[in-house]
């Protein structure tokens, strides 16, 4: 099974790429990066169909 991943975007309003890292000590894991390279969003990616199962949790703002 393909893994599938959360569609992200960037702050230049386009789809992030995901790339892995080939630095250690994280590496091969995967992130989210901006396809043109300008902007600094920056987050682990995680397979959705890997995700544990969680209670619920709800946050609510303040
Ligand atoms: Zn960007």
């Amino acid at each position: 099974m393909i893994p599938r991943y959360r569609t992200k975007y960037c702050h230049c309003k386009l789809q992030a790429v995901i790339r892995v890292t080939n630095s250690d000590p994280n590496k091969g894991k995967l992130y989210y990066s901006c396809p043109n390279g300008v902007c600094d969003i920056w987050d682990w990616c995680k397979p959705i169909n890997t995700v544990l199962s969680v209670p619920t949790q709800r946050r609510f703002f303040h």
